[in-house]
């Protein structure tokens, strides 16, 4: 990588031409005619525009997996603690309302006429 004909900012295939970008892949200085541009970039070459697509198609696979992962886990998680925080606010409310005697003084209060 270090036999770049001629300097920086100058195009990698023609000599004297001003680069107007670089390679996304290889890093080489483009020509506005050198330069192929993809959806995932500015390459210099087909094989650089395949290799990176390569590379994001991986990486996006990837990432699809995981947060895949951290969706599907959590999620049912979360519900799971709710439920049982529900269920034990229900139990103490009921136990609190059951020692202070509240259900005693509701059937008497139905029971009264
Ligand atoms: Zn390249
Ligand atoms: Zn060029």
């Amino acid at each position: 990588m270090h036999t770049h004909k001629g300097g920086e900012g100058e195009c990698f295939f023609h000599t004297g031409r001003p680069a107007v970008t670089r390679c996304k892949q290889c890093g080489k200085p483009l020509c506005s005619d050198c330069r192929l541009v993809t959806e995932d970039g500015l390459f210099c070459s087909d094989k650089c525009a395949q290799t990176t697509g390569v590379f994001v198609k991986r990486s996006q696979n990837l990432e699809k997996k995981r947060s895949g992962r951290r969706k599907g886990v959590p999620a049912g998680l979360i519900r799971f603690i709710v439920f049982l925080i529900i269920i034990v606010v229900i139990y103490k409310l009921g136990r609190q309302l059951i020692a202070q005697g509240f259900f005693e003084k509701l059937l008497q209060t139905i029971k009264k006429p």
